[in-house]
């Protein structure tokens, strides 16, 4: 089947990664139908068709996989950055579920051929994660099961979900697990923000406002990887494309510290910052992927450094910061206050 006769449909499509998705298969040439409880939030969708939908419903689910869907690309999802997924536990294994579930079960009757699922880091067991220097994650490692929050565990459950529908109903499942994923016209502000959005922000208001303050969540010596959302959308379309149906890491492997995350932004930025250190969720200690699978199966891994997708995402966060403070001289008045 060519690419311009192919039918799919992308959850999540009004949020970060699901529209950068959205944009990316339609220059594939796929009929893209996006939909999610609200349009993405700064830039239009290229979606062909866009449904308003809320899939913690059947009836919603089964509205959205109408019309003879061959591909499902499954990102809706309640969820945040750290502040968000370790205060709203049961809220996002309701709601999660409830989306997986009906999505899941309604592509299985509209006779959906293939399906991906966006699963997360957050799966692998807190007990492997405790030391800054963390081992790389395999896909192995997720099993005995111990996430460390509840936005892990439905994650995991969805991934046995995924498992099952393929063995018992045949369809063609994809599962990914992402690393953290930023980039450009994704949530900066407001609470669900992820941490180099967060960090990006933090800095174009001590760059905007010369108050040269940047808080950071514990000791800053906590470690993550960061993968550019560009990559992303490439790395979800190949294992779209591949016929590898278990779990895989989609991230990158080069780890560094939150401080260092701190410092890099600065640098992008062109402005010297303090650091200071106050009480927040963290997470776990450390993070990192390890791509063997990912480059075994896919014969490609993320290539765009840390700097260059920062220095990308960097700008665009600061323009929004500037926008807001250039519409609310009040704020920028009492951020430099504390100089
Ligand atoms: P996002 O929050 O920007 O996008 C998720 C979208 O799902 C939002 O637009 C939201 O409105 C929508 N949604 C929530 N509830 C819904 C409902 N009931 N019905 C329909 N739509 C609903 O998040 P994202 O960063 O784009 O993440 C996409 C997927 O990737 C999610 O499943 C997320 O858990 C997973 N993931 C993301 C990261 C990351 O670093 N961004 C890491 C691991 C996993």
């Amino acid at each position: 089947m060519s690419n311009t006769s192919t039918k799919v449909v992308v959850t999540g499509a009004g949020g970060f990664i699901g529209h950068h998705l959205v944009a990316h298969l339609k220059k594939q040439g796929y009929w893209v139908r996006g939909v999610d409880l609200k349009y993405p939030d700064y830039r239009k969708t290229e979606a062909d068709e866009f449904e308003i939908l809320d899939l913690r419903r059947s009836d919603d689910a089964l509205r959205a996989m109408r019309g003879g869907i061959d591909e499902v690309y499954a990102l809706a999802a309640d969820m945040g950055g750290m502040g968000f997924i370790s205060s709203n536990n049961a809220l996002i294994l309701h709601n999660n579920a409830l989306i997986n579930i009906h999505t899941m079960e309604a592509a299985r009757l509209h006779g959906v051929k293939r399906y991906l699922y966006t699963s997360s880091a957050c799966i692998y067991p807190e007990y492997r994660q405790t030391d800054a220097a963390v081992v790389p994650l395999k896909e192995e490692d997720a099993y005995p099961a111990q996430p460390q929050d509840a936005y892990g565990w439905e994650k995991l459950v969805t991934e046995v979900l995924a498992h099952h529908y393929h063995l018992d109903y045949g369809i063609e499942m994809r599962v990914v697990r992402f690393h953290n994923i930023f980039g450009e016209y994704g949530t900066w502000e407001g609470g669900r923000e992820k941490a180099p959005a967060a960090m990006c922000r933090k800095v174009a208001m001590a760059k905007l406002t010369g108050n040269p303050v940047v808080e950071i969540w514990g000791d800053g010596e906590q470690t993550r990887s960061f993968c550019h959302v560009d990559d992303c959308v490439v790395g979800i379309d190949k294992l779209m494309r591949s016929n590898y149906s278990e779990p895989i890491n989609l991230g990158q492997d080069r780890m560094v510290t939150i401080n260092e995350l701190a410092d890099l932004v600065a640098s992008v930025a062109g402005v010297k910052i303090e650091k200071k250190h106050i009480p927040g969720p963290q997470g776990v200690r450390g993070r990192n992927s390890d791509n063997t699978r990912l480059r075994e199966v896919l014969k490609w891994e993320p290539d765009i450094s840390l700097e260059a997708g920062l220095a990308r995402t960097y700008e665009w966060i600061e323009a929004q910061v500037k926008a807001k403070l250039e519409a609310q001289p009040e704020l920028a008045a009492s951020v430099a206050v504390g100089k």
